[in-house]
């Protein structure tokens, strides 16, 4: 049976790390909403779609998008990819309890894969780190130019992307007063989230994100492997 696995972390917990880990390794499809709809409100087969075009103009301006028709966009993504049978890793996100839950107009996501993955397919982990290992670790992560590929910082690093050669960049995300803001609002965005999935009987797999990712990643795989 396809899985549906959500990871959720404060910045530089190493949830992309895992989520790419998933893709490269056992094929899940990385789902990646702000990527998603930036495809989406770009692609020149929507041009003449009113709704998107409107969508498009938020977006260019960096303007929070209208959130039920993020909910709609995404589901429709995430109902062709479980027709195709495709594993899913989502990494912190659904963002919000509107976009996990919905309200009564709009179902959300989580009821939406309860219904396309079965509820015992669906896998959450959280992944913990101290604070000073977060800010360590996002003050000295780079990302490839091109690609996006994340690559943590090491005294001998080499200055290129080890996928695509192309120059690496710091993120100004990656500030360390941001950094702290950031873990600020992680906890406050996602700690309802969390509460609501364990209401509905979820359970959240917690995790010791502290060591090298390919450890953590064998925990994550025997978690999955355990519940088969
Ligand atoms: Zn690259």
């Amino acid at each position: 049976m396809a899985k549906v696995v959500m990871i959720y972390g404060q910045p530089g917990s190493g949830k992309g790390t895992q989520a790419y880990l998933l893709e490269a390794v056992r094929g899940f499809f990385h789902f990646d909403t702000g990527m998603h709809l930036e495809q989406v409100v770009r692609d020149p087969a929507n041009k003449n779609n009113k709704k998107i075009q409107h969508e498009r103009k938020l977006f260019d301006s960096g303007i929070l998008l209208t959130p039920s028709w993020v909910l709609g966009i995404v589901q429709k993504k995430a109902g062709e990819l479980a027709a195709a049978g495709s594993d899913l890793v989502f990494s912190g996100s659904p963002r919000t309890l509107f976009e996990a839950f919905g309200d009564s107009k709009n179902q959300g996501l989580i009821a939406f894969l309860k219904k396309a993955y079965g509820r015992k397919n669906m896998h959450f982990f959280v992944l913990r780190v101290s604070e000073k290992t977060s800010i360590w670790r996002n003050s000295h992560r780079l990302v490839c130019s091109t690609c996006g590929a994340p690559v943590l910082y090491h005294k001998n690093r080499t200055q290129h992307c080890p996928f695509c050669a192309s120059p690496l960049r710091q993120r100004s995300l990656d500030k360390p007063d941001i950094i702290r803001k950031r873990l600020r609002e992680y906890e406050e965005r996602t700690a309802p989230i969390l509460s609501k999935l364990k209401n509905q009987g979820f359970k959240i797999n917690y995790l010791n994100g502290e060591p090298a990712p390919y450890k953590v990643f064998k925990n994550v795989l025997k978690k999955l492997e355990s519940r088969n």
